[in-house]
């Protein structure tokens, strides 16, 4: 089983001709609302991209409104285990409101909403759950307390502990050498070396932050670098793999649908070479699609 604990959001989009200015009324736009957050996204992509055997379960809280209704469906018509999203009283849930222009640029402003109310209680509660589980996923649109205490637990337990450390923060180093597959992109993983973003453009570079990240602890970083690919570090050594080609329409959840492909492929006991070039078919079949989690493949489309 993979347990993923993080965000659930309602990603409100609306496309517009152009960005408006601060008061200014815009005519012209569409609105659509698709599910997303970085966790659901994750538990998505780990459920369409699992064999049958794999089961996915979600450590999450939503508000008590119409969009935590929807967002629970989304999950549940995933067959996603929901046993542990919990429902917080006079709360709303987490939204994305996304402007996206008519050049593809967006901008976003985050609501985290019941996000900020997955406690460490949740997790003592969800305890059963990932006892079962063989890897644990998380990132960080929750609050850093309860992912600290959620990794702590994971890794006493001696669970597969993947972080994807998004949105971009700095993290202690005893955080970090709880974590077995750090999946960065390549600004989080500047930020966590404490390097400038724009330096990491070469493999020597990135190898530089890489081993900066690992001597803080982390047994494996594989950083994300958009169409540029993955370069891994791995314990058996460090290499650059190649993303899949092809044209890109819209990158949301891109990262998503490959850590999800990732951990997919080793809960089934594929070899970590195996897992990335997994997750970058799956997570290219993504960026060729509008949307988070409309984009989001199924297993037997990368079979196909
Ligand atoms: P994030 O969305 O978290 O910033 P990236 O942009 O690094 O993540 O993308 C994650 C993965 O998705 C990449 O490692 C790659 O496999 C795939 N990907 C992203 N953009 C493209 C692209 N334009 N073409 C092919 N693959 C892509």
């Amino acid at each position: 089983m993979i347990v993923i604990i993080g965000s659930i959001n309602m990603d409100l989009v609306l496309r517009v001709p152009r960005m408006p200015h601060p008061g200014e009324t815009l005519s012209g736009g569409q609105f659509r609302t698709i599910p997303g957050g970085k966790g659901a996204n994750q538990a998505v992509a780990a459920a369409r991209l699992s064999a049958d055997s794999v089961k996915v379960a979600m450590i999450a809280c939503l508000g008590d409104d119409a969009f935590g209704a929807e967002l629970r469906a989304a999950l549940r018509s995933d067959g996603i285990d929901d046993s542990h999203v919990s429902t917080v009283g006079g709360t709303a849930s987490g939204v994305a409101s996304i402007l996206v222009d008519a050049g593809g640029q967006n901008s976003i402003v985050l609501a985290a909403g019941a996000n900020d109310a997955l406690s460490p209680a949740h997790i003592d509660a969800a305890r059963a759950l990932i006892e079962q589980a063989r890897i644990i996923v998380l990132q960080l649109e929750t609050p850093l307390p309860t992912i600290r205490h959620a990794i702590k637990l994971a890794h006493q337990l001696g669970k597969t502990v993947v972080l994807n450390p998004a949105p971009a923060q700095v993290l202690p180093a005893d955080l970090l050498a709880q974590v077995e597959y750090l999946i960065p992109n390549e600004i989080e993983a500047a930020m966590l070396a404490g390097l400038p973003e724009a330096s990491l453009d070469n493999d020597a570079a990135i190898d530089a932050a890489v081993a900066k990240l690992r001597a803080n602890g982390s047994a494996n970083v594989l950083v994300t670098l958009g169409a540029k690919g993955v370069y891994a570090a791995l314990s058996s050594g460090s290499e650059h793999f190649a993303a899949q080609p092809v044209k890109a329409i819209d990158t949301t959840a891109a990262g998503d649908t490959f850590i999800g492909g990732f951990v997919a492929a080793l809960a089934e006991g594929r070899g970590e070479a195996d897992a990335i070039a997994f997750g970058q078919r799956a997570a290219a079949l993504s960026v060729a699609r509008i949307g988070a989690q409309t984009s989001i493949p199924y297993r037997h489309e990368l079979e196909a």
